[in-house]
């Protein structure tokens, strides 16, 4: 098989993994254009200085000798298999950053002979970059669930990311569709790479994982409560949340033909964006009585509607983490209106010149103690007007010039 071959097998391959994300669609390039999009190959993450760069995501191989229910990869599936030698990608990763078209690498796999043999692998890769070629740029690997304490540590001290899947949001549930899997299994290499850099001082080491929304019936509060649990004890920078696609036709998942929780996994991302950024617990997001998040309106928007008797606010006064509560004032807006507030109170003109849209945040404020709307409204007369603005359509593109456009993730 030649090397285009193996590319084009473990670059589709690879294309289900959302914990170094990826644009996942497909488009050619039209006479004329500039430009083409693959759904496998190339992606995009961002490093942790907020820079966008371009991965190589690919797959070591896709034999695997597991059989989760869920992946394309398992087993049982009848597709064609394909593997890179670690001279073979550690080639490539050289080549494509040469000629430009990379900054780093993102090297997963499925498990092939053992846990042991499959982490040297990765490992090995991992040190011709690094060693042989001297290659100083990003590289995001796998790590192994079962393989052993040593080989975790010298990988992970290699890479700039590690990541080990969890996947699936109870044990139970991973007893039923990945029966080779559990959680501490799939947890203990992140901690062995954790316990490592924290002993010997060396830089933290960025570790993920990704949990899959939909294909077994844990609501929202258990995936954000598990998740809460992972940023504080297990200390991971991301979890990232992947709309159950279904591939495979296995009883104990849903039917082939339905379609992908889009709306919930985004919902999802931004209640997960709140408990990193924004000083909420997940308990105040959902509880035992609304266990789901709802999908009419963004996750803030929803809690300050069940907690009115908080609101107003004062513009003018508040302390950061409560504007920071303050639907439709995200990060920048409070940053501005903090430091334009420092030479004079701020008026309702003050806040349209600094480009704060007004359309959410009026039913929460007061300017200058002025109230923006009539505060006898109660919660289904706000939600109704709510409900009645204009929404964007959600292919629409956001043109440059125009801050009206809602709720990229930094503005809940
Ligand atoms: S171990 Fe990974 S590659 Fe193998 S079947 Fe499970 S999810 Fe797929």
């Amino acid at each position: 098989m030649t090397i285009e071959q193996k590319l084009s097998i473990l670059t589709d391959s690879a294309k289900y993994d959302v914990s170094c994300s990826s644009s996942g669609s497909v488009r050619t390039l039209d006479f004329g254009g500039v430009g083409s999009v693959g759904n496998g190959g190339i992606c995009h993450a961002y490093s942790a200085d907020g820079r966008c760069i371009s991965l190589l995501k690919i797959l070591l191989t896709n034999y695997c000798l597991y059989d989760c229910a869920y992946c394309v990869n398992r087993i049982s599936n009848d597709i064609r298999r394909a593997a890179f030698t670690p001279e073979e990608v550690a080639e490539l990763t050289i080549n494509f950053y040469r000629r430009n078209m990379i900054e780093g690498l993102f090297l997963s796999s499925g498990i092939i002979t053992s846990e042991d043999h499959t982490m040297r692998l990765i490992l090995k890769t991992l040190q011709l970059l690094r060693h042989s070629y001297g290659f100083n740029g990003y590289v995001h690997v796998k790590l192994i669930p079962g393989a052993s304490e040593e080989l975790i540590i010298q990988t992970a001290a290699l890479a700039d990311r590690v990541s080990s899947n969890i996947e699936l949001p109870s044990s139970a549930s991973l007893a039923l569709l990945a029966p080779d899997k559990t959680r501490e299994k799939v947890l203990q290499p992140l901690t062995m790479a954790k316990n490592y850099s924290l002993e010997h001082q060396k830089r933290p080491i960025g570790m993920s994982t990704q949990l899959i929304i939909g294909a077994t019936p844990e609501n929202d509060l258990d995936i954000l409560r598990l998740s809460s649990s992972l940023y504080d004890k297990a200390m991971l920078k991301r979890v990232y949340y992947s709309a159950y696609i279904p591939i495979n036709n296995t009883k104990n998942l849903p039917a082939l033909t339905t379609p992908p929780p889009l709306l919930r996994e985004h919902r999802l991302y931004q209640a997960d964006w709140l408990i990193r950024f924004y000083g909420f617990g997940f308990e105040e997001i959902l509880n035992e009585e609304t266990p789901y998040l709802d999908e009419r309106f963004d996750p803030k928007l929803s809690w300050a509607l069940r907690n009115l008797h908080l609101f107003p606010i004062e513009i003018n006064t508040a302390e950061r983490e409560i504007l920071l509560r303050i639907p439709g004032l995200g990060v920048r807006g409070v940053n501005k209106i903090l430091k334009a507030r420092r030479f004079r109170a701020l008026n309702v003109y003050d806040l349209e010149t600094m480009k704060i849209s007004l359309k959410r945040l009026r039913y929460f404020v007061t300017v200058r103690g002025k109230l923006l709307v009539d505060h006898s409204l109660d919660y289904q007369q706000i939600q109704t007007e709510l409900l009645l603005l204009p929404k964007p359509s959600p292919a629409a593109q956001p043109t440059l010039f125009d801050h009206f456009y809602p709720t990229v993730m930094g503005e809940l």
